[in-house]
């Protein structure tokens, strides 16, 4: 059966019912034996949100092996951002496997390739002529655009922001702000990695020029000219923070008079994520590089940098790639979920998430002075928890009310340097019934 109705969100094409149900506690007995076999054969160092196994995922569900059906508030963390399986990626994905599934772009390129870059060259804020390479995950797309900067400027420093997050590879790593648990024990980590303070206001009084201000301050006393400044327009595991007004256009300027490389991390804001294509978009910057990966191909690995000709193009001829960087399947399914965010008009649709879920918080909020922020844009919202009446973090209460949730049928992240922030991340083929549904097992769970 094709459930074809429309849910207020996009027209679906999934057999799944779209509601939540508790077939069995949560986790149930055949995810309880699951979790024994990946414990005696998986690293510790993998966790997992959930203590269920996935079996199906459609729509605004993911079902798990004992029938139980959740309600999907993460996007497998803001990936399946058209929906899980979107039917265009499906058919785009079976029709390239039976084409072939590689033959290494290096090698033997193809046009799925091409075609990509060219979509994000097109797609991307700015009219100047770009280029675009592609890559497997984020992290090694940041660690593409810093060496992009690098050859392009000649210099070596780079500068990242207070609770960044950039990936796990040593330089990613060494780019990512938070310790524990990234970085903990892991080091040394590579050098010429410089942090600014960035703008958090919640937690700072400054307003947007003034806390860019701040930053550049700290960059010219520490750094002079670096080659580059890496910034998330709206930081994802640091906790959703959206920086104030100002503070992103003022950064970009002042890195455009000292011919400094601004790269966007738009790893987690991109792709409709937000209510914009691009998160850059919102207050009008043009980054010189762009990285974008996560939403970009609806679960396929696949990563991009896209930016100014001139600066993409100071690499030398051999000096970027990699054995699988833009995967033919991968290719096929970025192109079929560009034309599914065109189609079926998910930037508007975000836009609706975030009316949604800001009313039904701030409605929450009125009567729990526990949830000390609401913030966020599109279907990429967070609440800060912090102690009644106080800005003091409560990273218990973030961490009982998503287990709370998490038990109910609801999957829902954590995220932020303290732990303390709950944030919302649902696929835009979500229904507004599940959305209110979810929120109300949220409320309960307060
Ligand atoms: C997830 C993320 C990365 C790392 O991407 P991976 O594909 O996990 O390597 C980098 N930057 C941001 C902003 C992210 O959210």
């Amino acid at each position: 059966m094709v459930d074809g109705s429309d849910h207020g969100g996009m027209t679906l094409a999934t057999s799944l019912p779209q509601a939540r149900r508790l077939a069995t506690e949560i986790p149930g007995p055949l995810s309880r034996e699951l979790m024994a076999r990946k414990q005696n054969a998986v690293a510790r160092g993998v966790g997992t949100t959930m203590p269920v196994f996935a079996v199906r995922a459609g729509g605004g569900v993911v079902e798990d092996v004992d029938g139980n059906v959740l309600i999907d508030l993460g996007s497998g963390i803001a990936v399946t951002t058209v929906g899980v399986s979107a039917p265009r990626v499906v058919d785009a994905v079976r029709e390239q496997a039976e084409a072939f599934t590689h033959t290494c772009f290096m090698v033997t390129p193809y046009e799925g390739y091409v075609a990509v870059a060219e979509q994000l060259n097109r797609l991307t804020p700015g009219t100047h002529d770009k280029r675009s390479v592609l890559f497997n995950s984020g992290a090694e797309a940041v660690e593409n655009a810093v060496k992009i900067a690098r050859a392009y400027t000649g210099r070596q420093a780079v500068v990242a922001f207070d609770h960044a997050y950039h990936g796990r590879t040593n330089l990613t790593m060494a780019l990512t702000a938070k310790s524990m648990p990234y970085k903990h024990g892991f080091g040394p980590f590579a050098p010429e990695v410089y942090r600014a303070p960035l703008s958090y206001p919640f937690r700072d009084e400054l307003d947007g020029p003034a806390a860019a201000r701040r930053a550049i301050d700290v960059i010219e006393k520490q750094i002079g000219k670096p080659a580059a400044v890496v910034i998330e327009p709206i930081q994802g595991e640091g906790g959703f923070i959206v920086p104030a007004p100002g503070f992103l256009p003022a950064l970009a300027q002042w890195c455009r008079d000292n011919d400094v490389v601004f790269i966007a991390d738009e790893v987690q804001t991109g792709f409709a994520r937000t209510g914009a294509l691009f998160a850059s978009e919102h207050e009008g910057i043009v980054p010189d590089l762009l990285v974008s990966a996560k939403g970009i191909a609806d679960g396929l690995p696949l990563s991009a940098v896209t930016g100014r000709a001139e600066i993409m193009d100071a690499a030398h001829a051999g000096g970027l790639g990699g054995t699988y960087g833009g995967n033919p399947i991968a290719c096929a399914a970025a192109l079929a979920t560009i034309e599914t965010i065109e189609a079926e008009g998910l930037v508007e649709r975000a836009r609706e998430i975030e009316r949604l879920m800001k009313d039904r918080l701030s409605a929450l909020r009125e009567r729990d002075d526990r949830i000390g922020d609401i913030r966020g844009r599109g279907a990429m919202i967070a609440v800060e928890l912090v102690r009644a009446g106080t800005t003091e973090p409560d990273p218990e209460l973030a961490r009982s009310v998503a287990a709370a949730a998490h038990a109910r049928g609801v999957i829902v992240l954590t995220c932020g340097t303290y732990g303390n922030v709950l944030r919302f991340l649902p696929p835009l083929s979500i229904s507004d019934e599940l959305l209110h549904d979810a929120l109300d097992v949220l409320a309960e769970g307060f």
